[in-house]
């Protein structure tokens, strides 16, 4: 432009030194000086000489005979002589942060060459800054990009600059789709007025904003969000704003669960405690009750009455009973069980359990092994698999408990089949109810999974099962159709023989 045989570019660095970022190719070749093999993309050097009087002043500087001016240092040795200079400061917001020097033009420079160079460095710091933007955005992108938070970006005219993966996933579109149209277009004139704008327009008055809103989203339905603003602000006042929302609807979900679950934990010990309770009244009830019947006589006319209060009160032992075994919270203390036993005993409670449409049948084979467990456990595990037949039976049904004997020696063929126990005892739930579908029989073992209405289900009686046959070894087989009914398939370990005899 000028036809000057060297010029550079730079910037003042962190350290006060002059930063080339570039170099001209003749300028370079010409320098001999020691150490100058560097690569010369980053020179360091310190601000003295001429050419420093730039970045000093702020001002261009024109100068024809360089060795001759006050500011002249010299040259370093192997520097080829400076015959005339022209330099321009590059500046941003009234800072000299670099300049462009140009040297050793054939004839002097003129006013118009300084002219020239003095709107190239113009421009020259305008697209550096632009450039720099761009790539801090860039580095910040990758980030901004992977974040599982909905992010987007929103200019004063509320429209979208930027969104992230996330925020596109959730509302399953494109990103061409989003940017440069308005919020109200992509949330709807309703919920814009309503609940955003209001925010929006805090925000851009400089505050930080955050609250909670439910949004609808295609696929996806209605979530629950939690929603930060966060004014950009640049010397003109607030020109952008970030927006970072949450989906915290399945947090929300959880934490009910778990309220739920805490509140059926409570329901479970004030029960445990008022069996406990009406334990020590029944047993007065019972014992007056049995005095009363001994007194009157056999032909006593009110001796069927006595007999309907003798039947209520052992309905109610057999209650207590059972409430107590299932609040009981201590350690487990696995025996020798006889299953057959434990749901003949616990039948009668049973029944009750579930409606009088519901018939209940027991297949119990009468040769059945014995197993090793927490009697309380078989109880609870018994308790919890009949109550989910009722429910899943509210207009009746039949209601099956068998236990069979399951010889599974050549069951196995994997690697450890050789330390699995052989002999099991089989106990099979099945009713004739409304069955689940694949993706429900998938998730029943979860703890909290329930497809019950809210203060129904805890979903805490399968995976309370499951924990119980895992813990003693067992495994657990559900089969189910939708509108065929439900069977689960028990199987427990079966004592062995010598070690029953050892026990007994
Ligand atoms: P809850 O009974 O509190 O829902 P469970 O862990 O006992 O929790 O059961 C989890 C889910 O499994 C139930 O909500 C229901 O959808 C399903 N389920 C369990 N047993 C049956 C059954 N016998 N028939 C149909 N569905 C069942
Ligand atoms: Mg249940």
């Amino acid at each position: 432009m000028t036809g000057s045989a060297f010029g550079f570019v730079g910037e003042i660095n962190e350290r006060g030194l002059f930063d080339t970022m570039a170099i001209s190719n003749p300028g370079w070749d010409a320098c001999k000086m020691p150490g100058s093999k560097a690569a010369k993309s980053i020179i360091n050097m310190a601000l003295r000489g001429i050419w420093a009087g730039v970045l000093k002043r702020g001002e261009s500087m024109m100068v024809h005979d360089p060795s001759s001016h006050t500011d002249s240092a010299g040259v370093p040795e192997g520097h080829p002589p400076i015959t005339g200079f022209l330099g321009a400061p590059l500046k941003e917001g009234g800072r000299t942060f670099g300049m462009i020097a140009l040297a050793n033009k054939k004839t002097h420079y003129t006013t118009s060459d300084r002219k020239a160079v003095e709107d190239l460095s113009i421009s020259f710091v305008e697209t550096l800054m632009r450039h720099r933007a761009e790539s801090r955005l860039r580095r910040y992108r990758k980030a901004v990009e992977s974040s599982r938070e909905l992010i987007a970006v929103v200019d004063r005219k509320y429209r979208y600059q930027l969104v992230n993966h996330a925020f596109l996933a959730q509302w399953k579109s494109k990103r061409e789709l989003i940017i440069g149209r308005s919020v109200e277009e992509v949330l709807g004139r309703e919920v814009f007025e309503h609940t955003v704008r209001s925010h929006l327009d805090a925000c851009f008055k400089g505050e930080d904003v955050s609250f909670e809103m439910q949004r609808e989203y295609p696929e996806m339905g209605v979530r629950d969000l939690e929603v930060n603003y966060f004014p950009i602000r640049d010397d003109g006042g607030v020109t952008q704003i970030v927006a970072v929302m949450r989906d915290v609807t399945e947090q929300k979900l959880l934490e009910a669960r778990l309220r739920q679950s805490q509140k059926m934990e409570a329901v479970g010990r004030l029960a445990g405690g008022v069996a406990h309770d009406f334990n020590s009244l029944l047993t007065s009830i019972i014992g007056f009750s049995d005095v009363v019947k001994m007194k009157m006589g056999r032909d006593n006319p009110l001796c069927e009455y006595m007999e309907e209060i003798r039947k209520a009160r052992d309905k109610a032992a057999a209650l207590t009973r059972q409430l107590l075994a299932f609040s009981r919270k201590e350690t487990v203390q696995p025996r020798v069980v006889d299953l057959n036993f434990r749901i003949t005993d616990a039948l009668k409670m049973l029944e009750r359990l579930i409606g009088d449409d519901v018939r209940m049948v027991t297949r119990l084979d009468p040769d059945l092994w014995k197993v090793k467990i927490d009697p309380g456990q078989v109880d609870q595990m018994v308790m919890n698999l009949v109550v989910n037949a009722g429910d899943a039976m509210p207009t009746g049904g039949t209601l099956t408990l068998e236990t069979a004997n399951k010889d599974l020696a050549t069951f196995f063929i994997d690697r450890e089949a050789e330390q699995r126990p052989k002999r099991y005892v089989i106990l099979v739930v099945s009713d004739t109810g409304m069955g689940m579908d694949e993706e429900t029989l998938s998730h029943i073992f979860e703890p909290f999974f329930t497809t019950k209405g809210i203060g129904k289900g805890t979903g805490l009686g399968l995976s309370t099962v499951y924990g119980v046959v895992k813990q003693n070894n067992g495994f657990i087989r559900p089969v189910s159709e939708e509108g065929k009914g439900t069977t689960f398939n028990i199987y427990l370990p079966a004592v062995e023989e010598e070690k029953l005899i050892v026990n007994s």
